[in-house]
């Protein structure tokens, strides 16, 4: 089962976003954790795409507020691109996550089966932003959008053809450029040697987005 049966038959962004709050789809939503659609502007060229909310993002009901969020906010602005001028959005609409001995929710990754239980929600959400490219955040973002011909390693940084997706459904109208490139927090998780240089590399692949959208 996907989330298709929760899709209101002719939506904009916002009523998705109303819409997706009673997305029982997935086991993701018997956590008590809220649906956090993706934001940004209607018109948007840009749309970047990432794995599911955190736990920061969970409780303020945003994506990418935070600290990967921030970070993706600073390798923005440094590689020429606007958030205020994007759209930020999740493969996956509910937060993951096991608990340990406290209070603290702990990140799991999302499997197969809820990046394709929840794929309707993007594929909507890509349909009536019909972008010019697509930064595809990790390899969540890479399943849901490019399948499994594709790896974050090998093929980041490249401008890759892909198809938009028409009307939630996946019948495609429009190729366009979709680039892909490691998730934000795989940044924060680098070790401290190596953490400029992964950021700068997270830079450079969204400069290629820049120069594409120039
Ligand atoms: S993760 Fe997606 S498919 Fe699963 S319940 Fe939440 S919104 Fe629905």
């Amino acid at each position: 089962m996907d989330a298709r049966q929760h899709l209101p038959r002719s939506a904009d962004l916002s009523t998705l976003a109303e819409a997706v709050r009673t997305c029982t789809a997935c086991e993701l939503h018997e956590n008590g954790t809220r649906a956090v659609f993706g934001e940004g502007r209607p018109d948007a060229r840009l749309v970047l795409v990432g794995e599911q909310p955190g736990d920061v993002e969970e409780r303020e009901g945003h994506p990418f507020v935070g600290p990967a969020g921030k970070l993706l906010n600073r390798a923005m602005q440094d590689a020429g691109l606007d958030r205020e001028h994007a759209y930020v959005t999740n493969a996956v609409k509910h937060f993951r996550f096991t608990r340990g001995s406290g209070p603290r929710r702990i990140h799991a990754t999302p499997e197969v089966r809820h990046i394709e239980a929840c794929r309707p929600w993007l594929n909507a959400e890509l349909a009536l932003l019909n972008p010019e490219v697509v930064v595809v955040l990790g390899a969540t973002a890479v399943r849901a959008l490019l399948g499994n011909a594709y790896r974050v390693t090998r093929d980041r940084g490249k401008l890759l053809p892909f198809e938009v997706p028409t009307n939630g459904e996946d019948a495609a109208v429009h190729t366009t450029h979709a680039l892909i490139t490691t998730h934000p927090s795989a940044v924060l998780r680098t070790p401290p040697d190596r953490k400029e240089e992964a950021y700068q590399a997270l830079v450079h692949d969204l400069t290629v987005a820049a120069k594409a959208l120039a």
